[in-house]
C-alpha cells in the first residue's frame, strides 16, 4: 500500500509537497468563513480540550531559496508595529470569545518567518500583551523559532526572561558556502555564538534544525555537519528532507531553466543521510522520538506543542496566514499581511479558508499524524473516537506488514526505522477516496 515519493524509475526531487502537515489536504479547505469563525467563537468550549496559542512573525533577513513560507524582508519598524497591533487585536478577539472564557493556554509557539528578527522592545510589548490577554500561569512550554544571525547575548537573555523554554535555532547546515548558495542568511560563525550565548541564557530546551539536502550538500559535508551537530549536545535535534514546493525560489529557477528535476540529492540519498544522522545520535546517547527528531533525554525533552496538536488540541493561530484548528474546524488566515492587517483592524476576522471536520476525518488526521511519531495506540483511538483502527484500517496496515514497513505487536503499530524515515510517503493510503490525490512529490 505504500506510494513512493517520487517517480519510481528516477526516484528524484521534483516540485510538490512531500510534509503531511494537516489532514484533510489543504487545498480542501475552502467551505468555511469569518461568519463560520464568529459562531464557534460565540459558544464555549469542550471542557477538557487543551488550548495553545501560535503567533506568527513573517519577517526574515532576506529569503532563503528553499522557503515555501510567506515573509516579508527590509520591513520598517513601523511597519512591523502595525502588524504586532494587528496581531494582539486578532487575538484579542479571541480571548474575549465565550469559546476561550477563561481558558488558559497549555502551550505558546512563536513561529515565522523568523521571531527572533524582531527587537528586545518589540518582543516585550507583545508578549507582555499576549499575558494580559490570555494568561501564561499554566503553560507549560513556550516555544521561540530563531534564526542564529539575530541572536546576540543580550537578546537570549531577554527571550529566556520572556518565559521561552524551547528555543528553536534553525541552523539548517554548518558549512557557510552552503547557507549562502541556499540563500540563508546566516554563516557558521554565528552558528556557535549564539549555540554558546542560548546555552549561557540557560533555556531548558534548545532545539537544533537541520536541513537534509540542500544545493550542493555533499556525503562528506553532511557527516561534517552531524559530527558538529553532536559536538554540542542540543536536547533535540530535528531533521528536515529537503521538498522543492512551487513557490520556492529553487522552483522558480527550475522553471525558467525548463528543469523537472530539483538541483538537490534524490529522496533515497536524503533518507540514507537522515538515517545516518539518527543512527550517529544513538550511538551518542539519543532517542530517536519521530520521524523527523532525536531527543537527549527522552524523559525531560518534550514537546508540548507538537504532542498537543497530534491529539487534537484547539490552537488559535494568530497572524498573517496562521492556522487554527479550533473546536474541530481548519482555518487559515490571509496570506497577504497590508490585506490582514487591514482586516483585523476593520475589526473583522481575518480568515481566508477553513474547514469544519467529521469525526472520522478527526480520527484519520491524529491517526496519520501520530504514525508520524513511528507508533499508534489502538486504545487511544478506541477510547477517544471509539473506533477499532485495526479493523477500520486492516488493508493499509496489511500494505505496511506485507512490505515489513512495520507491524502490530498487541494493541501497538510500530514502523520501522526504514518506513519512519519515509513516513510522510506511507499516509495517503489512510485519508479518505476523495483526499487522495497526486498533490504530493
Ligand atoms: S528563515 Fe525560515 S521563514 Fe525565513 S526565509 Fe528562511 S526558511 Fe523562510
Amino acid at each position: 500500500m505504500s506510494t513512493e515519493v517520487t517517480s519510481p524509475e528516477a526516484g528524484e526531487t521534483t516540485a510538490g509537497n512531500y510534509f503531511v502537515a494537516n489532514y484533510p489536504p489543504f487545498h480542501f479547505w475552502d467551505k468555511g468563513t469569518a461568519q463560520h469563525l464568529e459562531e464557534l467563537l460565540s459558544k464555549p468550549a469542550a471542557k477538557e480540550t487543551p488550548l495553545g496559542v501560535y503567533f506568527h512573525i513573517p519577517f526574515c533577513r532576506k529569503r532563503c531559496h528553499f522557503c515555501y513560507f510567506r515573509v516579508y524582508t527590509e520591513r520598517s519598524a513601523g511597519e512591523i508595529q502595525r502588524y504586532l497591533d494587528a496581531g494582539m487585536a486578532e487575538l484579542e478577539r479571541y480571548a474575549g470569545a465565550p469559546f476561550v472564557n477563561g481558558r488558559k493556554p497549555k502551550f505558546i509557539y512563536f513561529g515565522g518567518g523568523t521571531p527572533s528578527y524582531l527587537s528586545v522592545k518589540q518582543l516585550r510589548s507583545v508578549t507582555d500583551r499576549m499575558k494580559e490577554l490570555l494568561s501564561w500561569d499554566e503553560v507549560e512550554e513556550v516555544t521561540f523559532e530563531a534564526e542564529p544571525g539575530t541572536l546576540n547575548e543580550g537578546k537570549l537573555q531577554a527571550i529566556r526572561e520572556l518565559g521561552v523554554t524551547r528555543l528553536s535555532l534553525g541552523v539548517e547546515n554548518f558549512d557557510s558556502h552552503i547557507l549562502e548558495i541556499n540563500g540563508r542568511a546566516h554563516r557558521a560563525d554565528e552558528i556557535q555564538r549564539a549555540y554558546k550565548a542560548a546555552r549561557d541564557a540557560g533555556f531548558p530546551q534548545i532545539n537544533i534544525d537541520l536541513i537534509s539536502g540542500m544545493v550542493e550538500e555533499t556525503e562528506d559535508n553532511w557527516r561534517e555537519n552531524i559530527r558538529k551537530l553532536i559536538e554540542l549536545e542540543p536536547d533535540c535535534v530535528t531533521i528536515y528532507q529537503m521538498e522543492v514546493p512551487y513557490n520556492t525560489g529553487i522552483f522558480k529557477q527550475m522553471k525558467a531553466e525548463g528543469k523537472l528535476v530539483a538541483p538537490v540529492a534524490n529522496w533515497a540519498t536524503k533518507r540514507a543521510w537522515t538515517g545516518y544522522a539518527f543512527a550517529e545520535l544513538e550511538k551518542a546517547g539519543y532517542t530517536v522520538t519521530s520521524g523527523y527528531t532525536a531527543v537527549r533525554d527522552p524523559e525531560r525533552t518534550k514537546f508540548v506543542y507538537r504532542d498537543s496538536l497530534w491529539k487534537g488540541a484547539d490552537l488559535i493561530g494568530a497572524g498573517v496566514s496562521a492556522f487554527s484548528h479550533i473546536g474541530g474546524v481548519h482555518f487559515q488566515n490571509m496570506t497577504e499581511i497590508e490585506q490582514y492587517i487591514d482586516t483585523v483592524t476593520g475589526g473583522n476576522l481575518p480568515v481566508l479558508r477553513a474547514m469544519a471536520t467529521t469525526p472520522e476525518e478527526r480520527l484519520i488526521r491524529e491517526l496519520i499524524l501520530q504514525l508520524k511519531l513511528g507508533r499508534v495506540q489502538a486504545a487511544y483511538f478506541q477510547q477517544k473516537f471509539g473506533v477499532d483502527v485495526k479493523s477500520r484500517f486492516a488493508l493499509q496496515w496489511q500494505g505496511l506488514e506485507q512490505e515489513t514497513l512495520g507491524q502490530w505487536t498487541g494493541g501497538q503499530f510500530d514502523l520501522t526505522r526504514e518506513a519512519l524515515l519515509k513516513v510522510d510517503s506511507l499516509l495517503h493510503p489512510f485519508f479518505l477516496p476523495q483526499h487522495q490525490n497526486s498533490r504530493y512529490a
